[in-house]
């Protein structure tokens, strides 16, 4: 048995914890970049605790999912403005765009030459500057990640700027952040952070530790997905969720993800969609080709024992199998709303186009079995 494993410094977790942002940030650096959401008022009091510091930010607004010309325009800014610390309020968007602003303010090169598949996928020469990441959401755990997804418009795909140094310095999450998420984002992002843990526990660069926070995420996610969406209030449920998604951030991070994430990257390049749903839509029919395939070609693999048990930890029901696991996946997504791919804008024709772009994508390699590529077509259709 041979693994690695990394996560940030420090991870600070609970409600009201948020309050402790301008202390620590002071500690890290003097002048601040604070990458916020579309809705500046929602980030009012990061803007206003900072200044009552005396750490004046410099503001950096990304509205949606974050692309390669949005970070060079605001790269340019925070390179002008002398930043030398930055922080991230928001969803994993936000976190994204301040993770790669954080890189780049001390890696001098073009973004380009640092993205993976459509770029150089060179490495980072400097330490990235020191960066705080504060969920908004829960799902993405991008708060503990080494990675920034960024859309290429040019090419179609969603990709990643990635490096071991790229992990927060700090995760801050506090669960009160997430109360105002409304119930539709709710959903597509609680399906994220589960797909990412199920994803992680079958992946065959899984290990013991990151076994032991999937099954834990699993379990509080299976319990609170449904509650949170139905009174974005509840704040327990809302704990359960924020831990979920940090959980699904750690993992990911250590053992890699699989098809349903391979699929996530040309899907969320080409098709307007938010990232959880396209998960979502996908992760019942992956899991069922998963395990055929897994039954027809590696029936010794740990993977299906790591599919039995994920079967037991989601339905509650240690009599239960495969089946009635994909059901259950396929109930909570009708019960969450989650839109299939065709409701998304995807066309068949698009399918073939989408299983090569797929070949390539970094998650590909995680799956616990290779998948021809008429599985692939199949896993479309099934979610079409
Ligand atoms: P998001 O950040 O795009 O946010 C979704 C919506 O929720 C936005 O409209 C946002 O303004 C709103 N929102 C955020 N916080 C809110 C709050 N507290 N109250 C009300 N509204 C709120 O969605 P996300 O799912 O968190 O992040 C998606 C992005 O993260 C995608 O680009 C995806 O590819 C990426 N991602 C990254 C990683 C990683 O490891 N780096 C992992 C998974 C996903």
């Amino acid at each position: 048995m041979q693994f690695e494993f990394a996560t940030a410094s420090k991870i600070i977790f609970g409600s009201g914890s948020s309050e402790k942002i301008p202390e620590l940030t002071a500690q890290l650096g003097n002048k601040v970049c604070l990458v916020i959401g579309g809705s500046p008022e929602r980030a009012r009091w990061a803007i206003d605790s900072l200044t009552t510091k005396g750490l004046s930010p410099h503001v950096v607004t990304i509205s949606g999912e974050p692309d390669t010309d949005t970070i060079s325009q605001a790269t340019d800014g925070v390179r002008q403005a002398g930043c030398d610390v930055v922080v991230a309020i928001g969803g994993g968007s936000v976190l994204d765009a301040g993770k790669a602003l954080a890189a780049l303010l001390t890696n001098q090169s073009d973004l380009f030459e640092y993205l993976e598949i459509v770029g150089k996928g060179l490495p980072l020469t400097q330490k990235p500057a020191p960066f705080i990441a504060v969920p908004t959401t829960a799902g993405t755990g991008s708060e503990v990640t080494s990675n920034a997804v960024l859309l290429s418009p040019k090419h179609g795909m969603k990709v990643s700027m990635r490096s071991a140094d790229m992990i927060p310095n700090i995760a801050v999450i506090d669960p009160e952040l997430t109360l105002s998420v409304p119930p539709a984002v709710t959903a597509t992002t609680g399906m994220d952070a589960l797909t990412q843990l199920i994803e992680a526990f079958v992946s065959n660069r899984a290990n013991p530790i990151t076994d032991s926070l999937c099954r834990e995420g699993m379990m509080r996610a299976a319990g609170s997905i449904r509650p949170a969406h139905a009174d974005g209030t509840d704040l327990t449920a809302r704990e359960d969720m924020a831990l979920a998604s940090l959980l699904s951030g750690i993992v990911l991070a250590n053992a890699k993800l699989g098809a349903v994430h391979g699929f996530a990257a040309p899907l969320g390049g080409e098709f307007k969609a938010p990232h959880g749903a396209v998960c979502a839509c996908l992760l019942p029919h992956v899991m069922e080709m998963n395990v055929k395939a897994l039954k027809e070609r590696d029936p010794h693999s740990e993977a299906l024992h790591a599919y039995a048990e994920i079967t037991i930890i989601l339905t509650g029901d240690i009599e239960a199998d495969i089946e009635d696991c994909v059901s259950w996946v396929k109930d909570l997504c009708q019960d969450l709303q989650i839109p299939g791919l065709k409701e998304m804008g995807v066309k068949k024709e698009d399918f073939a186009g989408l299983v090569e772009k797929t070949a390539n994508t970094s998650s590909m390699k995680g799956n616990p079995v290779k998948l021809h590529k008429e599985e692939l077509i199949k896993i479309l259709e099934m979610a079409f």
